[in-house]
This record gives structure tokens, C-alpha cells and sequence, in this order.
């Protein structure tokens, strides 16, 4: 079986449990009160999201157990998912690493988020609420969660920031398709929205902005709660199923990997793929060279301050310690948009702060020319938050063979590129 092209796991090998590293993490910082500077309870995050998902946010449990019913929506969405070969890319780059990666983007709408939309939104259901709202830029985190909340008899109501609204439309029909409600943040549904509307009828939005809509949304009423797509411990945590999966795979091939990548907007793809190994490094039964990719326009944990910050631009969320940009912080209009947070996960943050994990940044143009690469060798055209990683895996297997050496890389392959080729045309300059 060594050297197979790719590898699968039975189905009653869907995850279940997934890996809580906070349990491994003693010294992680908590969240504070941004007036009183008091660390926050369980019972502040009540109102605003699914309670179960607040519990998992401050669980110590090491292991946390995924409902049956869970992993049959993880089964329909393709779980276990393979993990790939890069054999053809090895040979193209005539390196002696051997390139591996797991393919997040078979799932419905095309990347890792439905790993977390789906938890988030089985535990809604099960909890009698009706509604979850959320906000999306360009509209992965809005396909996943309206995906999921139509798989759990739920309704959606997503805030979508009005530029993409208007220039991005694909991902949007998706949602619609979906059933969810898609609305242009800002908008007339809520009291942030209406203020900005008058300022500026043609107001362009944010993230910033929508967000604010979305948990103004959800506070207002009892039977709707508010999701996220990244950051939180309990994002995280659902994503380790990416890596648990991603071990027993390698395992089965009689594989370790010296090297795991993973792209890194909030954290939640990369943490899925490296927390289940970084479990062995803290447990010390074992050693990684881990590395977190960031485009050059947003490097939070490369280039920024490792402090308290909030976690949106309005100032309404607790103080969270992380690498940090400066929450004021507009990064430049890139095509990874899953990219362009000013801050990052605090459990990664903590990680690279404690030196376990390493952080690398690349220009948008080095990133796409590495992509179009994957797409000619492997046929594959991955997102641009994912070309990230996969610049990153070229570079590392270019490095083992300057320095003679048969390395393992594992990188993270996210999602797919095939709703984002206006990026492509323009980076590349296609036509
Ligand atoms: C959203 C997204 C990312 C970045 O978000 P993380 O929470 O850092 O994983 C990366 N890749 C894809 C395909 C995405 O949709």
C-alpha cells in the first residue's frame, strides 16, 4: 500500500469524537469583558449562540462525543473524505517529498465549512430554535450554513456584504437554492443596517458591518441564534475530524508526516487538519514541523501583536488574546477573502506564541501561479485560501530537494476554486 495515489476509510469510520485541544492547553487566555476586563463565563455567550456549542466552547473534555445523527450528515456530505497523492506534482517539481493532502472540497458546497455549519445547526434543531443567522463576504460560510440549516429543518437568514452581493452572485443563487434568505448588508432588517443605509443609501458593507446585523438579528428574537464560520473553540473543534481522519489514513500507509500545512483565515481548516498531530506533539509522544500560510496583505499571526483585541471591527464581541493586526485593520481587497481577518483563532494564536507551530506569508501573484501549477499537474483548481497551502507544500518540497532529503508533507487542500475563476481571470490575466 505505500506510495498509494489515494486513500479511503470505510464509512463506519466517520469520526466519533472530536479532539478538544483546550484540554491540552491549560495556560489559553480567556475571554474578557471589554469594560471590566473580567474573564466571561459560559453565560455571557448564551443568549447570542446554541448552547451546546457555548458549553463546547469552555469544555475541558480532551475527547467530545459526535451524535450518530451527526455523522450521518457527515456521511451524506462525503465524510470520511480521501486523502490524495501529489504524485504527478512530485514528479513535475523531480523532488524525493512526497506530497499528501486531504480533500475538503468534495463536500456539497465545495469546502471544509460544512464540518462545523452541520454540528452548529444539528444542535439548533435539536435545542427548538428556528433561525440561525450569520453573515459571509464572497459566500462559502453562507453556502455551508444554509446547507446545513435546510438539512436540519431550519431557516437561515444570512447577511451578505453588499459589494459581493452585487459582484459575487454565484454563491448567492446557492444559498437561494438552499432556501435561505440572503439579504445586502447593510440592510433595512436591523438598527446598524438602517443607521449605515442612511449615511450612504449605495453603502458598499463589510464584514464588520454584517456581522453586527446578524447577532443584532439573533438577539432579537428567542428561537433564532447567531453562527460563525471560524475563530471560536468550538469551530475548531468540529473541524478535527479533518485530522483525526487524515491520521488513521496515514497510518494505513505506513506514512508520517514531517510537515503539516494548512491555510489560515481564523484558523478553523488549518486547526481540523494539525490539532489532532499537535495532540502528539503536547502529549510528547511525537514531533511536526507545522505551518500556518497567510496571504501577505492580511499576516495576523505573522506580522502581528500577540494581545488582547476585539474580534470585529464594531467593538461588540469580548476581548480575545490573539495575534493581531489592529481590529481597525481594513486588509486590501484580495480574492482569498476567507483570508482577510485581522486577528486569528486564539488556540492557534497560543500555539504560536509557545513556538509549536510556524506561520509563513505569500504575495497574491506567487499564490495563483502555484495554483495554476496544481491545476495542470494534479487537474485540480483549488480556492484561493487554499492555493495558499498548496504555494506553501511546493516550497517545502522544493526545500527537500535542495536539501537531499525524502520528506512527508500533508497539507490541507480546503475547498475548491470552481466558484471563484473572476480571482483567477484577473491575477492570471486570462483573457
Ligand atoms: C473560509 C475558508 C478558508 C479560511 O478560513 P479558516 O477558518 O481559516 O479555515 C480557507 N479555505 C477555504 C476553502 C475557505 O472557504
Amino acid at each position: 500500500m505505500t506510495g498509494a495515489l489515494r486513500v479511503d476509510l470505510p464509512k463506519d469510520e466517520v469520526p466519533r469524537f472530536w479532539y478538544n485541544i483546550v484540554a491540552d492547553l491549560p495556560d489559553l487566555p480567556p475571554p474578557l469583558h471589554p469594560a471590566t476586563k473580567e474573564p466571561l463565563g459560559p453565560e455571557a455567550f448564551y443568549p447570542l449562540f446554541v448552547k451546546e456549542c457555548v458549553d463546547q466552547e469552555f469544555s475541558k473534555e480532551k475527547e467530545i462525543r459526535i451524535p450518530d445523527e451527526l455523522r450521518e450528515l457527515y456521511l451524506r456530505i462525503g465524510r470520511p473524505t480521501p486523502l490524495y497523492r501529489a504524485k504527478r506534482l512530485e514528479e513535475y517539481l523531480r523532488t524525493p517529498a512526497k506530497i499528501y493532502f486531504k480533500r475538503e472540497d468534495l463536500s456539497p458546497t465545495g469546502s471544509h465549512k460544512l464540518n462545523t455549519a452541520l454540528a452548529q445547526a444539528y444542535y439548533a434543531s435539536k435545542e427548538g430554535l428556528e433561525r440561525l443567522t450569520t453573515e459571509t463576504g464572497a459566500g462559502q460560510w453562507g453556502s455551508a450554513l444554509s446547507y446545513a440549516t435546510a438539512m436540519n429543518g431550519l431557516e437561515a437568514l444570512v447577511f451578505m456584504v453588499r459589494v459581493s452581493y452585487m459582484q459575487k452572485p454565484y454563491r448567492k443563487y446557492v444559498m437561494k437554492l438552499y432556501g435561505a434568505n440572503v439579504v445586502p448588508s447593510p440592510s433595512e432588517l436591523t438598527e446598524v443596517g438602517r443607521k449605515f443605509l442612511k449615511e450612504d443609501p449605495e453603502h458598499p458593507g463589510s464584514l464588520g458591518i454584517a456581522i453586527s446585523e446578524a447577532i443584532e438579528a439573533a438577539l432579537k428574537d428567542e428561537k433564532t441564534k447567531y453562527a460563525l464560520g471560524s475563530v471560536l473553540n468550538h469551530v475548531l473543534l468540529h473541524q478535527t475530524v479533518i485530522g483525526i481522519e487524515a491520521k488513521k489514513q496515514m497510518e494505513a500507509i505506513d506514512e508520517k508526516p514531517d510537515v503539516l500545512i494548512g491555510s489560515v483565515g481564523g484558523g478553523s481548516n488549518f486547526a481540523g487538519l494539525v490539532f489532532p498531530f499537535i495532540r502528539d506533539i503536547l502529549e510528547g509522544r511525537d514531533n511536526y514541523d507545522v505551518v500556518a500560510v497567510e496571504p501577505t496583505a492580511s499576516p495576523s499571526l505573522t506580522n502581528g501583536e500577540y494581545r488582547y483585541d476585539f474580534g470585529d471591527t464594531a467593538e461588540t464581541t469580548p476581548l480575545i488574546k490573539m495575534y493581531t493586526l489592529g481590529h481597525k485593520f481594513v486588509p486590501p481587497p484580495i480574492h482569498a477573502g476567507g483570508l482577510r481577518y485581522h486577528g486569528a483563532a486564539p488556540t492557534v494564536s497560543l500555539l504560536k506564541n509557545k513556538g509549536v507551530i510556524r506561520s509563513v506569508a505569500y504575495p497574491q501573484e506567487d499564490v495563483f501561479k502555484a495554483a495554476s501549477l496544481f491545476a495542470k499537474v494534479e487537474g485540480l483548481i483549488p480556492a484561493p485560501e487554499t492555493a495558499h497551502a498548496v504555494k506553501a507544500a511546493i516550497d517545502e518540497a522544493l526545500k527537500a530537494k535542495e536539501d537531499g532529503k525524502e520528506k512527508v508533507i500533508l497539507f490541507n487542500y480546503s475547498g475548491h476554486g470552481l466558484l471563484d475563476l473572476e480571482g483567477y481571470k484577473q491575477v492570471l490575466k486570462l483573457d
